[in-house]
Protein backbone atom coordinates (compact mmCIF):
# COMPACT_ATOMS: atom_id res chain seq x y z
CA UNK A 1 0.00 0.00 0.00
CA UNK A 2 2.80 2.49 0.90
CA UNK A 3 4.54 1.65 -2.29
CA UNK A 4 1.52 2.71 -4.32
CA UNK A 5 0.91 5.90 -2.04
CA UNK A 6 1.41 9.06 -3.81
CA UNK A 7 4.46 10.71 -2.78
CA UNK A 8 1.65 13.40 -1.73
CA UNK A 9 -0.02 11.23 0.52
CA UNK A 10 2.81 9.63 1.87
CA UNK A 11 3.86 13.37 2.80
CA UNK A 12 0.47 14.00 4.61
CA UNK A 13 0.58 10.51 6.54
CA UNK A 14 4.16 11.29 7.75
CA UNK A 15 2.63 14.81 8.91
CA UNK A 16 -0.35 12.97 10.56
CA UNK A 17 1.89 10.37 12.45
CA UNK A 18 5.38 12.10 13.41
CA UNK A 19 5.84 15.55 15.21
CA UNK A 20 6.52 18.30 13.25
CA UNK A 21 10.06 18.91 14.51
CA UNK A 22 10.82 15.65 12.98
CA UNK A 23 11.96 17.43 9.71
CA UNK A 24 11.99 16.06 6.80
CA UNK A 25 14.90 17.31 3.50
CA UNK A 26 13.75 19.39 0.27
CA UNK A 27 9.56 20.78 -0.39
CA UNK A 28 9.04 17.40 -2.81
CA UNK A 29 11.49 15.01 -1.82
CA UNK A 30 11.40 11.85 -3.67
CA UNK A 31 9.85 8.67 -2.40
CA UNK A 32 12.76 6.60 -1.85
CA UNK A 33 12.65 2.29 -2.33
CA UNK A 34 16.80 1.93 -1.91
CA UNK A 35 20.18 2.34 -2.13
CA UNK A 36 23.19 1.07 -3.67
CA UNK A 37 26.68 2.15 -3.04
CA UNK A 38 26.42 6.10 -3.21
CA UNK A 39 22.98 5.91 -5.11
CA UNK A 40 19.61 6.39 -3.93
CA UNK A 41 17.02 5.03 -6.00
CA UNK A 42 13.18 6.19 -6.14
CA UNK A 43 9.69 4.26 -6.72
CA UNK A 44 9.78 6.62 -9.54
CA UNK A 45 12.85 4.97 -11.17
CA UNK A 46 15.05 7.98 -10.53
CA UNK A 47 18.54 7.31 -9.19
CA UNK A 48 20.12 9.73 -7.10
CA UNK A 49 23.79 10.84 -6.31
CA UNK A 50 23.88 10.63 -2.48
CA UNK A 51 26.43 13.28 -1.61
CA UNK A 52 25.62 13.71 2.13
CA UNK A 53 25.38 10.37 3.39
CA UNK A 54 28.19 10.07 6.03
CA UNK A 55 26.76 6.70 8.05
CA UNK A 56 26.83 4.74 5.33
CA UNK A 57 30.27 5.14 4.70
CA UNK A 58 30.65 1.83 2.76
CA UNK A 59 28.20 2.85 0.45
CA UNK A 60 23.94 1.65 0.82
CA UNK A 61 23.24 -1.71 0.74
CA UNK A 62 27.03 -2.97 1.02
CA UNK A 63 26.20 -6.97 0.11
CA UNK A 64 29.00 -8.18 2.66
CA UNK A 65 27.51 -6.53 5.83
CA UNK A 66 23.72 -7.49 5.39
CA UNK A 67 24.95 -10.77 4.68
CA UNK A 68 27.33 -10.93 8.16
CA UNK A 69 24.50 -9.24 10.26
CA UNK A 70 21.60 -11.38 9.10
CA UNK A 71 24.16 -14.94 9.63
CA UNK A 72 23.85 -13.16 13.33
CA UNK A 73 20.58 -12.43 13.50
CA UNK A 74 19.67 -16.64 12.51
CA UNK A 75 22.20 -17.20 15.52
CA UNK A 76 22.17 -15.38 18.02
CA UNK A 77 21.16 -11.99 19.37
CA UNK A 78 21.05 -10.95 23.12
CA UNK A 79 22.28 -8.88 25.75
CA UNK A 80 25.95 -7.91 26.86
CA UNK A 81 25.80 -9.62 30.03
CA UNK A 82 26.34 -13.09 28.34
CA UNK A 83 29.24 -14.34 27.39
CA UNK A 84 29.76 -14.47 23.50
CA UNK A 85 32.86 -13.96 21.30
CA UNK A 86 31.35 -10.37 19.08
CA UNK A 87 31.72 -8.24 21.45
CA UNK A 88 35.35 -9.45 22.55
CA UNK A 89 36.36 -9.08 18.58
CA UNK A 90 34.48 -5.55 18.09
CA UNK A 91 36.12 -3.86 21.06
CA UNK A 92 39.33 -5.13 20.25
CA UNK A 93 38.99 -4.24 16.92
CA UNK A 94 38.22 -0.73 17.87
CA UNK A 95 40.62 0.00 20.60
CA UNK A 96 43.77 -1.39 18.69
CA UNK A 97 43.07 1.74 16.61
CA UNK A 98 43.15 3.95 19.13
CA UNK A 99 46.34 5.65 21.28
CA UNK A 100 47.28 2.44 23.69
CA UNK A 101 46.09 4.94 26.88
CA UNK A 102 42.13 4.30 25.58
CA UNK A 103 41.25 0.86 25.98
CA UNK A 104 38.24 0.63 27.43
CA UNK A 105 35.25 0.96 25.88
CA UNK A 106 31.33 1.70 26.22
CA UNK A 107 29.21 0.17 23.71
CA UNK A 108 26.05 1.78 22.97
CA UNK A 109 23.48 2.54 20.40
CA UNK A 110 24.13 6.37 18.87
CA UNK A 111 26.47 9.09 19.07
CA UNK A 112 23.69 11.62 21.70
CA UNK A 113 24.00 8.12 24.26
CA UNK A 114 27.89 8.18 23.38
CA UNK A 115 28.37 11.84 24.26
CA UNK A 116 26.47 12.02 27.13
CA UNK A 117 28.17 8.61 28.54
CA UNK A 118 31.45 10.46 27.91
CA UNK A 119 30.15 13.31 29.90
CA UNK A 120 28.93 11.41 32.64
CA UNK A 121 31.98 9.96 33.34
CA UNK A 122 33.98 13.36 33.58
CA UNK A 123 31.89 14.22 36.11
CA UNK A 124 32.13 10.91 37.88
CA UNK A 125 36.23 10.45 37.74
CA UNK A 126 36.94 14.70 38.67
CA UNK A 127 33.53 14.62 40.93
CA UNK A 128 32.74 18.13 39.37
CA UNK A 129 29.73 19.44 37.09
CA UNK A 130 31.02 22.57 35.02
CA UNK A 131 31.31 21.65 31.22
CA UNK A 132 33.05 23.57 28.88
CA UNK A 133 32.09 23.46 24.82
CA UNK A 134 32.77 25.27 21.92
CA UNK A 135 30.28 27.47 20.22
CA UNK A 136 28.61 26.00 16.69
CA UNK A 137 28.65 23.09 17.81
CA UNK A 138 25.98 19.94 17.98
CA UNK A 139 26.85 17.37 20.43
CA UNK A 140 23.15 15.42 20.49
CA UNK A 141 19.58 15.97 22.20
CA UNK A 142 19.17 14.39 25.63
CA UNK A 143 19.41 16.96 28.33
CA UNK A 144 23.09 16.84 28.97
CA UNK A 145 24.34 16.85 25.19
CA UNK A 146 21.57 19.34 24.28
CA UNK A 147 23.59 21.49 26.97
CA UNK A 148 26.63 21.18 25.46
CA UNK A 149 24.74 21.94 21.81
CA UNK A 150 25.82 25.40 21.36
CA UNK A 151 24.61 25.29 17.32
CA UNK A 152 21.99 27.87 16.44
CA UNK A 153 21.26 26.19 13.25
CA UNK A 154 18.66 24.47 14.56
CA UNK A 155 17.40 26.35 17.77
CA UNK A 156 17.59 30.06 17.63
CA UNK A 157 17.81 30.18 21.37
CA UNK A 158 20.48 27.96 22.10
CA UNK A 159 23.04 30.33 23.69
CA UNK A 160 20.40 31.49 25.97
CA UNK A 161 19.27 28.65 27.23
CA UNK A 162 21.80 26.50 28.30
CA UNK A 163 22.29 25.32 32.18
CA UNK A 164 24.92 28.02 33.82
CA UNK A 165 26.80 25.18 34.75
CA UNK A 166 27.90 25.16 30.74
CA UNK A 167 30.74 27.22 29.64
CA UNK A 168 31.15 28.15 25.83
CA UNK A 169 34.12 29.03 24.35
CA UNK A 170 34.15 31.54 21.09
CA UNK A 171 33.50 28.95 17.79
CA UNK A 172 36.86 29.04 16.67
CA UNK A 173 35.94 30.21 13.33
CA UNK A 174 38.77 30.91 10.93
CA UNK A 175 36.84 31.45 7.97
CA UNK A 176 34.65 34.47 9.17
CA UNK A 177 35.09 34.66 12.93
CA UNK A 178 36.85 37.10 15.22
CA UNK A 179 39.89 35.42 14.15
CA UNK A 180 40.73 35.03 10.13
CA UNK A 181 43.38 33.45 8.25
CA UNK A 182 46.58 33.82 9.54
CA UNK A 183 45.23 35.38 13.01
CA UNK A 184 43.55 32.26 13.69
CA UNK A 185 45.67 30.98 16.05
CA UNK A 186 44.48 33.70 18.31
CA UNK A 187 41.37 31.82 19.06
CA UNK A 188 43.75 28.91 21.48
CA UNK A 189 44.96 32.48 23.32
CA UNK A 190 41.50 34.07 23.79
CA UNK A 191 40.31 30.03 24.83
CA UNK A 192 42.86 29.70 27.31
CA UNK A 193 42.06 33.05 28.93
CA UNK A 194 38.22 32.29 29.43
CA UNK A 195 39.56 29.24 31.05
CA UNK A 196 41.66 31.13 33.43
CA UNK A 197 38.69 33.29 34.28
CA UNK A 198 36.72 30.74 35.13
CA UNK A 199 39.71 29.30 37.50
CA UNK A 200 39.67 32.75 39.15
CA UNK A 201 35.75 32.98 39.69
CA UNK A 202 36.10 28.98 40.77
CA UNK A 203 34.15 26.87 38.28
CA UNK A 204 36.54 24.08 37.72
CA UNK A 205 34.94 22.58 34.40
CA UNK A 206 34.45 18.65 34.73
CA UNK A 207 35.46 18.36 31.07
CA UNK A 208 35.90 20.03 27.69
CA UNK A 209 34.07 18.72 24.66
CA UNK A 210 34.70 19.31 21.08
CA UNK A 211 34.44 17.95 17.91
CA UNK A 212 38.39 17.44 16.73
CA UNK A 213 37.40 18.67 13.26
CA UNK A 214 34.56 21.14 13.37
CA UNK A 215 31.98 18.89 11.50
CA UNK A 216 28.91 20.99 12.39
CA UNK A 217 30.04 24.03 10.87
CA UNK A 218 31.03 22.56 7.77
CA UNK A 219 34.21 20.24 7.88
CA UNK A 220 36.73 23.18 8.91
CA UNK A 221 39.62 22.32 10.88
CA UNK A 222 40.11 23.94 14.08
CA UNK A 223 43.11 26.09 13.94
CA UNK A 224 46.74 24.32 13.80
CA UNK A 225 48.11 23.98 17.82
CA UNK A 226 44.55 25.05 19.17
CA UNK A 227 43.52 21.56 21.04
CA UNK A 228 46.81 21.07 22.03
CA UNK A 229 46.78 24.06 24.06
CA UNK A 230 42.89 24.03 25.23
CA UNK A 231 43.59 19.82 26.23
CA UNK A 232 46.68 21.09 28.07
CA UNK A 233 44.93 24.06 30.11
CA UNK A 234 41.69 21.98 30.89
CA UNK A 235 43.97 19.49 32.11
CA UNK A 236 46.50 21.43 34.07
CA UNK A 237 42.74 22.50 35.51
CA UNK A 238 42.05 19.10 36.31
CA UNK A 239 39.53 18.37 33.72
CA UNK A 240 39.34 16.00 31.08
CA UNK A 241 39.52 16.51 27.32
CA UNK A 242 36.53 14.66 25.24
CA UNK A 243 37.05 14.62 21.25
CA UNK A 244 33.34 13.98 19.58
CA UNK A 245 34.70 12.04 16.18
CA UNK A 246 31.09 11.26 15.99
CA UNK A 247 31.19 12.87 12.00
CA UNK A 248 34.54 13.54 10.88
CA UNK A 249 35.96 10.24 12.68
CA UNK A 250 36.54 6.87 11.08
CA UNK A 251 38.98 7.45 7.97
CA UNK A 252 36.64 10.21 6.23
CA UNK A 253 38.84 12.64 6.33
CA UNK A 254 41.40 10.33 4.42
CA UNK A 255 44.95 11.52 5.87
CA UNK A 256 43.94 10.55 9.54
CA UNK A 257 41.46 7.50 10.56
CA UNK A 258 40.78 10.22 13.34
CA UNK A 259 40.01 13.69 13.62
CA UNK A 260 42.10 14.52 16.69
CA UNK A 261 45.45 12.84 14.68
CA UNK A 262 45.07 15.91 12.92
CA UNK A 263 45.22 18.20 15.75
CA UNK A 264 47.87 15.82 17.24
CA UNK A 265 46.56 15.48 20.37
CA UNK A 266 45.39 12.55 22.13
CA UNK A 267 42.21 12.87 24.14
CA UNK A 268 41.19 11.53 27.48
CA UNK A 269 37.77 9.91 26.02
CA UNK A 270 36.62 9.84 22.32
CA UNK A 271 33.29 9.38 21.49
CA UNK A 272 32.18 7.86 18.02
CA UNK A 273 29.15 6.66 16.29
CA UNK A 274 26.91 6.90 12.73
CA UNK A 275 30.19 5.41 10.48
CA UNK A 276 30.91 2.71 12.80
CA UNK A 277 27.41 1.12 12.06
CA UNK A 278 26.77 2.22 8.34
CA UNK A 279 23.09 3.17 9.34
CA UNK A 280 23.13 0.40 12.45
CA UNK A 281 22.69 1.96 15.53
CA UNK A 282 26.09 1.84 17.15
CA UNK A 283 27.73 3.90 19.45
CA UNK A 284 31.38 3.75 21.72
CA UNK A 285 32.51 5.66 24.20
CA UNK A 286 36.47 4.94 24.57
CA UNK A 287 38.62 5.75 27.39
CA UNK A 288 41.29 4.79 30.14
CA UNK A 289 40.87 2.06 32.64
CA UNK A 290 40.93 5.34 35.45
CA UNK A 291 38.63 7.15 34.07
CA UNK A 292 36.06 4.17 33.48
CA UNK A 293 36.62 2.94 36.51
CA UNK A 294 35.91 6.06 38.73
CA UNK A 295 32.27 5.45 37.14
CA UNK A 296 31.34 2.94 39.12
CA UNK A 297 31.53 4.87 42.02
CA UNK A 298 28.85 6.93 40.85
CA UNK A 299 26.49 5.67 37.74
CA UNK A 300 25.20 3.23 36.48
CA UNK A 301 25.65 1.02 32.90
CA UNK A 302 23.99 -1.07 31.00
CA UNK A 303 22.25 -0.84 27.41
CA UNK A 304 19.80 -3.22 26.43
CA UNK A 305 20.85 -3.75 22.43
CA UNK A 306 24.45 -1.69 23.06
CA UNK A 307 27.24 -4.98 22.48
CA UNK A 308 24.71 -7.03 21.43
CA UNK A 309 26.21 -9.81 19.27
CA UNK A 310 24.52 -8.20 16.07
CA UNK A 311 25.77 -4.65 16.70
CA UNK A 312 29.03 -6.43 17.25
CA UNK A 313 28.89 -8.35 14.12
CA UNK A 314 27.78 -4.68 12.17
CA UNK A 315 30.48 -3.08 13.78
CA UNK A 316 33.67 -5.71 13.31
CA UNK A 317 32.00 -6.58 9.22
CA UNK A 318 32.33 -2.18 8.80
CA UNK A 319 35.71 -2.17 10.06
CA UNK A 320 36.64 -5.12 8.14
CA UNK A 321 35.64 -3.84 4.92
CA UNK A 322 36.30 -0.09 5.45
CA UNK A 323 40.34 -2.27 4.87
CA UNK A 324 39.11 -4.39 2.05
CA UNK A 325 38.33 -1.57 -0.06
CA UNK A 326 40.69 0.87 1.15
CA UNK A 327 37.95 3.08 1.94
CA UNK A 328 40.07 5.57 3.89
CA UNK A 329 42.69 5.88 0.79
CA UNK A 330 39.65 6.41 -1.04
CA UNK A 331 38.24 9.23 0.56
CA UNK A 332 42.09 10.63 0.11
CA UNK A 333 42.38 10.42 -3.11
CA UNK A 334 38.57 10.85 -4.51
CA UNK A 335 38.35 13.80 -2.02
CA UNK A 336 41.79 15.51 -3.03
CA UNK A 337 40.43 15.71 -6.51
CA UNK A 338 36.96 16.68 -5.28
CA UNK A 339 38.11 19.60 -3.49
CA UNK A 340 40.82 20.57 -5.96
CA UNK A 341 37.67 20.53 -8.21
CA UNK A 342 35.15 22.70 -6.39
CA UNK A 343 38.41 25.20 -6.00
CA UNK A 344 38.16 25.30 -9.71
CA UNK A 345 34.70 26.14 -9.58
CA UNK A 346 35.00 29.19 -7.09
CA UNK A 347 37.62 30.65 -9.38
CA UNK A 348 34.33 30.80 -11.77
CA UNK A 349 31.47 31.33 -9.01
CA UNK A 350 31.70 34.27 -6.54
CA UNK A 351 29.16 33.21 -4.39
CA UNK A 352 31.48 30.51 -3.21
CA UNK A 353 33.42 32.38 -0.88
CA UNK A 354 34.99 29.50 0.30
CA UNK A 355 35.80 25.44 0.06
CA UNK A 356 36.48 23.67 3.70
CA UNK A 357 37.84 20.61 4.61
CA UNK A 358 39.64 17.36 3.79
CA UNK A 359 39.25 14.03 2.45
CA UNK A 360 35.49 13.44 1.60
CA UNK A 361 34.46 15.84 4.75
CA UNK A 362 34.30 19.50 2.88
CA UNK A 363 32.08 22.25 3.17
CA UNK A 364 31.16 24.18 0.25
CA UNK A 365 30.38 27.79 1.61
CA UNK A 366 28.03 30.28 0.25
CA UNK A 367 28.18 33.77 0.53
CA UNK A 368 26.12 36.90 -1.00
CA UNK A 369 29.70 39.31 -1.02
CA UNK A 370 32.96 38.23 -0.50
CA UNK A 371 34.33 41.28 1.36
CA UNK A 372 31.62 41.25 3.94
CA UNK A 373 30.85 37.06 3.75
CA UNK A 374 27.38 38.03 4.22
CA UNK A 375 25.64 34.60 4.26
CA UNK A 376 23.58 33.35 0.99
CA UNK A 377 20.94 30.98 3.47
CA UNK A 378 18.19 30.97 0.90
CA UNK A 379 20.33 30.52 -2.13
CA UNK A 380 21.53 27.69 -0.76
CA UNK A 381 18.60 26.28 -0.57
CA UNK A 382 17.19 26.97 -3.15
CA UNK A 383 20.50 25.54 -5.22
CA UNK A 384 20.09 22.34 -3.21
CA UNK A 385 16.62 21.74 -4.38
CA UNK A 386 17.60 22.34 -8.14
CA UNK A 387 20.87 19.77 -7.20
CA UNK A 388 17.77 17.22 -6.36
CA UNK A 389 16.12 18.04 -9.63
CA UNK A 390 19.10 17.31 -11.49
CA UNK A 391 19.56 13.70 -9.51
CA UNK A 392 21.88 14.74 -7.16
CA UNK A 393 21.31 15.11 -2.56
CA UNK A 394 23.08 17.23 -0.84
CA UNK A 395 21.81 19.56 2.19
CA UNK A 396 22.81 22.67 3.73
CA UNK A 397 24.56 23.05 7.15
CA UNK A 398 26.58 25.58 9.40
CA UNK A 399 24.97 28.27 11.82
CA UNK A 400 23.97 30.16 8.85
CA UNK A 401 23.15 26.89 6.97
CA UNK A 402 25.11 28.42 3.89
CA UNK A 403 27.72 25.71 3.63
CA UNK A 404 27.09 22.93 1.35
CA UNK A 405 28.29 19.71 3.39
CA UNK A 406 29.67 17.30 1.09
CA UNK A 407 30.43 14.12 2.99
CA UNK A 408 29.27 10.98 0.98
CA UNK A 409 29.93 7.54 1.04
CA UNK A 410 33.18 6.43 1.12
CA UNK A 411 32.94 4.10 -1.96
CA UNK A 412 31.53 7.59 -4.03
CA UNK A 413 34.05 6.99 -7.50
CA UNK A 414 36.19 10.37 -9.33
CA UNK A 415 32.84 9.79 -12.08
CA UNK A 416 30.32 10.68 -9.13
CA UNK A 417 32.94 13.38 -8.23
CA UNK A 418 33.11 14.87 -11.18
CA UNK A 419 29.52 14.43 -12.12
CA UNK A 420 28.55 16.12 -9.00
CA UNK A 421 30.91 19.24 -9.93
CA UNK A 422 29.88 19.47 -13.33
CA UNK A 423 26.25 19.50 -12.11
CA UNK A 424 26.81 22.28 -9.44
CA UNK A 425 28.95 24.43 -12.45
CA UNK A 426 25.42 24.08 -14.16
CA UNK A 427 23.15 25.33 -11.23
CA UNK A 428 25.43 28.31 -10.51
CA UNK A 429 25.95 28.73 -14.31
CA UNK A 430 22.14 28.91 -15.68
CA UNK A 431 20.43 30.06 -11.72
CA UNK A 432 18.22 28.44 -9.39
N1 LIG B 1 27.98 14.52 17.61
C1 LIG B 1 28.07 15.02 16.38
C2 LIG B 1 29.28 15.81 16.00
C3 LIG B 1 27.04 14.81 15.46
O1 LIG B 1 27.15 15.32 14.23
C4 LIG B 1 25.92 14.06 15.84
C5 LIG B 1 24.78 13.78 14.86
N2 LIG B 1 24.57 14.71 13.89
C6 LIG B 1 25.86 13.56 17.13
C7 LIG B 1 26.91 13.79 17.99
C8 LIG B 1 24.68 12.76 17.59
O2 LIG B 1 24.71 11.50 17.02
P1 LIG B 1 23.37 10.63 16.87
O3 LIG B 1 22.52 11.29 15.85
O4 LIG B 1 23.88 9.27 16.45
O5 LIG B 1 22.72 10.57 18.21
Amino acid sequence: RSLAASNSDLLAQREQHLAEVQEHYYVNPPHLERGWKHFLLSTDGRAYLDMVNNVAVLGHSHPQLSERVSRQFELLNTNSRFNYSAIVEFSAKVTDRLPPSLDQVFLVNSGTEANDLALRLAMAATGRHHLVAMGEAYHGWTFLTDAVSTSTADNPNALGTRPDWIHTLESANSYRGLHRGAQAHEYARDAVAKLRRLATDGVEPAAFIAESVYGNAGGMYLPDGYLDEVYSTVREMGGLTIADEVQVGYGRLGDWFWGFEQQRVVPDIVTMAKAMGNGYPLGIVATSRAVADAYRAQGYFFSSAGGSPASCVVGSAVLDILDQEDLQGNAQRVGTHLKQRLLELADKHSIIGTVHGHGLYLGVELVRDRATLEPAPSETQAICERMLDKGIIIQPTGDRMCILKVKPPLCVDISAADYFVDTLDSVLTTGW
